[in-house]
């Protein structure tokens, strides 16, 4: 075995000397190139996200009601995945329509509406958004119905009061 020997302080700092004069020269090619992309971002501006930090993670508790999602594809169906109110189909890829269907007497607190067929209506995005924020009243009479998808008057004049609000 070789016995170790300390070599003269002057070979140790030429070598400290060389580690520093290579990591300066990277530094300094490093600074160049950024100052190219500096140059490049004012020919192609790049938006810099104002909220730079990663939010913080969040525990939420979500308590949900299982809808019978059976149920609201038969409406669906039944309705020919039209829109009660206004007729309107959203045709998707293939042969594939694409509708919503609205608890006219919203399911859950402080309404506590049924998950029936009679309380269901097909309608578009657009007028689910509107019946959900209690934008449009409902009018019975002007409803486009479909065989086998009765909708119950009284769910109607629950949303007209208690969500329309007129
Ligand atoms: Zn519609």
């Amino acid at each position: 075995m070789e016995s170790f020997k300390w070599k003269s302080a002057s070979y140790y700092l030429g070598k400290i000397t060389k580690i520093n004069t290579k990591h300066r020269k990277k530094l300094t090619n490093k600074s160049s190139s950024n100052i190219n992309i500096q140059k490049e971002r004012k020919e192609f501006p790049i938006q810099t996200p104002i909220d730079l930090e990663v939010p913080d993670r969040e525990n939420i508790k979500i308590s949900r009601i299982i809808r019978d999602t059976q149920l609201s594809w038969k409406v669906k169906e039944l309705n020919d995945f039209k829109c009660q109110i206004c007729g309107y189909v959203i045709y998707l890829q293939g042969k594939n329509k694409y509708c919503e269907v609205h608890h006219i007497k919203p399911l859950g607190q402080p309404h506590n509406g049924y998950d029936v067929i009679e309380n269901m209506i097909c309608v578009c995005p657009n007028h689910h958004a509107m019946l959900d924020y209690g934008a449009i009243k409902i009018i019975f009479e002007k409803l486009i119905m479909k065989r086998g998808h009765k909708i119950s008057k009284e769910f109607i004049d629950y949303h007209n009061k208690d969500i329309f609000k007129a």
